[in-house]
């Protein structure tokens, strides 16, 4: 124990836990590194107004959320409460809309910072790995990126969640129906920050999830009855070739999710086993937020996934991902000259591509034994005195417990010919 504790609502990764969450995000991106995503990494921190002006000034996330800071030259930063506005950024400030076709496609993995009140789920240091594709308007590019997370989520071995759909309608249907809402919202009886709500954001009301606000959210005028034509005909497209896919969805007309900026396609996964903090992932499309940041018009689509979440629901599934032993071989030297060569030996292993470890610290051979059993290792190579006089080492196989004797300059012909 130090003085020192992980800060409220953070936890720090350890091993063997955080091998999970690395096999995690490689999951994650794996399907993303495949279909022509780059990968891309911003700073920790931006300049607070893109987060204000991006994700939208009336959100949770930047009115109560943000950490915030004032830096001694007197800029205004904010850690990144999510990835998308600075990717964003990024690639604007890159021109990379200008440099190749369009779309970009980013990908990006990363640690991500909110003032919440914590609980499980829900952490004030998190994890995402997510994706963008920037300047195309397609239903495709947007199934697309449904069906990777999906597949994400089935190559890890997970079920038990749903894709939940909407549309959010785009700048010609949405403010004809924002008004419809914001007069019904007025009508009802609401506390003071939900009546204020109507006025700056009346489709985060839907989301509301308190039950004397759901119950009188009932006959609410629903956004599916005001999507124009264009919006209409897009939407039916993406649910079309996700459904092509084979990847099962459900329509949700109430998903509005907590950023401002999406438009058209949202969609949520979220995970049945895992109580209130039940979004494991989400996304949208996002065709004003270029323009709102101060960039050409650049119609885009993204998603992020939350890795803390994901690593909850392989829990709740019991799921145990399969993760080879990072050591495949551990080597013990008896005596001091045993350890200048069986050092020397692990050094070639490794340079080899084997991944070998040695024995520190421990004196008597068993002491060394259990280092070697805690490794993981395959393979142990021992060596003392009399093999070397012998020039061999000793080869045991920790599965089978069988033992043969190596000559040295044999060893790593004979652990590739093992290790396959
Ligand atoms: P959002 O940007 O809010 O849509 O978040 C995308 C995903 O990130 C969510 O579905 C969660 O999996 C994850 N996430 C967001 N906020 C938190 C948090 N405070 N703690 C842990 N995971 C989070």
């Amino acid at each position: 124990m130090s003085t020192f504790k992980a800060p409220k609502g953070t936890y720090d990764l350890i091993p063997p836990y955080s091998a999970t969450y690395l096999a995690v995000r490689d999951a994650i991106s794996a399907p993303l590194r495949a279909s022509g995503y780059g990968y891309i990494e911003t700073p920790g921190f931006e300049d607070v107004d893109l987060f204000a002006r991006g994700v939208g000034e009336s959100t949770d996330i930047v009115t109560k959320e943000m950490y915030t800071l004032t830096t001694k030259g007197g800029a205004n930063l904010a850690l990144r409460p999510e990835g998308t506005a600075s990717v964003l950024r990024a690639a604007l400030e890159a021109n990379m809309h200008k440099a190749g076709g369009l779309p970009v496609k980013l990908w990006y993995s990363g640690s991500y910072y909110r003032y919440e009140r914590p609980q499980k789920g829900r952490y004030r240091h998190f994890s995402q790995v997510g994706a963008e594709a920037i300047g195309a308007e397609d239903p495709a590019l947007d199934a697309e990126l449904i069906i990777l997370a999906d597949q994400a989520y089935r190559t890890l071995g997970l079920s038990n969640f749903r894709i939940l759909l909407n549309s959010l309608g785009d700048k010609q249907c949405r403010p004809v129906y924002r008004e419809a809402l914001q007069g019904f919202l007025r009508g009802l009886d609401l506390d003071e920050e939900t009546v204020r709500r109507i006025e700056i954001n009346p489709l985060r009301v839907l989301d509301d999830k308190r039950a004397e606000v759901q119950k009188q959210l009932v006959g609410a005028p629903m956004l599916r009855d005001y999507l124009c034509d264009d919006c209409k005909a897009y939407h039916e497209e993406v649910r079309e070739l996700i459904g092509a896919a084979g990847v099962a969805f459900e329509d949700d007309e109430k998903l509005v999710r907590g950023l401002d900026y999406y438009t058209r396609t949202t969609f949520e996964f979220v995970h049945d086993g895992l109580g209130s903090q039940s979004a494991v992932g989400g996304g949208g499309r996002y065709d004003g937020l270029s323009e709102m940041i101060g960039g050409p018009a650049l119609p885009s689509v993204g998603w992020a996934l939350g890795v803390d979440r994901t690593v909850l629901a392989l829990q709740a599934e019991g799921i145990e991902l399969d993760i080879p032993a990072p050591t495949s071989v551990f080597a013990v030297a008896l005596g001091e000259e045993a350890r200048k060569v069986l050092f020397g030996k692990v050094t070639e292993l490794r340079k080899e591509g084997i991944a070998a470890d040695f024995s520190y610290g421990a004196k008597g051979l068993k002491s060394h034994m259990k280092n070697a059993n805690r490794s993981g290792a395959r393979f142990t190579l021992v060596a003392g005195e009399r093999d070397l006089a012998e020039g061999v080492v000793q080869l045991k196989d920790m599965e089978s417990g069988e033992q043969e004797a190596v000559a040295l300059e044999q060893v790593t012909e004979r652990l590739r010919a093992k290790l396959g």
